[in-house]
């Protein structure tokens, strides 16, 4: 049988840098190359301060590079309109993001009014229902929703321009547990329904583990560990990357110690 063609990427970072302060003392990411397949749900973990966001950041342009480039398909990010680009790259925000003054419906319209266009009230409709979220909260300000509903609605606003890359950064950070764990699968769930490429920044390597194919470990912004969860969760990767793995293995370990004690 001929080999099966691996699939192209969707986002690509060559040689990506970013530094901050007068002479650029301050390196946010430092020479990250990485080619994102079609498809894939990549998870970017590391500590605070790590570079995660800056290097996400610099996918819709919200930051600049300082050096390198990103490529989404096969074009330079700081060549394509900033409407158009984040009308094809859905973004979902740290914490919640919504604009307090602006109806449900309205920010989810926004991205696709920026590019120009008037999103249809059935359309809101279904991207609501999408997130399991009533047609009917369409009219309501954000501060009459709980947090987890605040942040369907950023998720249904990254969707609206039916992108073809989702990106999130610590998108369940300020959700209970529970709400958190839901969140996470609905979105795998559209991720696989809608066939979307994801990335999504979280200092959860629990998270990481459970919702992504590839999982990227970031340290002192560079890449550190580029493994699947399964091979993570052998061993692999290396001091940084275990460290954080240690983490909700022991808490498991500890969980199930007690349930045999208390069996
Ligand atoms: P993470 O998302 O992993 O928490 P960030 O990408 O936010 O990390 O930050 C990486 C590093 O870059 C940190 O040391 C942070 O202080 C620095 N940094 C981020 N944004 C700025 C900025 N606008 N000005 C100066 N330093 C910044």
């Amino acid at each position: 049988m001929p080999p099966t063609d691996p699939a192209p990427s969707v986002l690509c970072f060559e040689n990506v840098e970013k530094r901050y302060g007068a002479d650029g003392e301050t390196i946010a990411v430092g020479g990250v190359d990485c080619a994102i397949a079609k498809g894939s749900f990549v998870a970017l973990v590391g500590a605070s301060g790590s570079g995660k966001s800056t290097l996400l950041k610099m996918v819709n342009t919200l930051v600049e590079p300082s050096g390198g480039r990103v490529m989404f398909v096969d074009e330079d990010v700081t060549t394509l309109r900033p409407a158009k680009l984040r009308r094809r790259v859905g973004y979902v925000f740290q914490g919640i993001g919504l604009f307090p003054h602006f109806t449900v419906s309205e920010n989810i319209a926004i991205g696709p009014r920026l590019a120009g266009e008037k999103l249809s009230r059935e359309r809101i409709a279904e991207l609501l229902t999408l997130v399991e979220l009533e047609p009917e909260m369409a009219s309501r300000m954000p501060d009459e929703l709980s947090g987890g509903q605040r942040q369907r609605v950023g998720v249904a606003r990254a969707l609206a321009g039916d992108p073809e890359l989702l990106l999130m950064d610590e998108p369940f950070g300020a959700l209970d547990p529970i709400t958190r764990d839901a969140l996470g699968n609905k979105v795998r769930e559209l991720h696989e329904r809608l066939g979307l490429t994801t990335v999504m920044v979280t200092h959860d390597m629990a998270e990481a583990l459970l919702l992504a194919d590839r999982v990227l470990v970031m340290d002192r912004g560079e890449i550190v560990a580029d493994e699947t969860p399964a091979a993570l969760l052998a061993g692999n990767g290396g001091d940084v990357a275990q460290g954080l793995v240690a983490v909700p293995r022991e808490q498991a370990e500890k969980l199930a110690a007690m349930e045999g004690r208390l069996a």
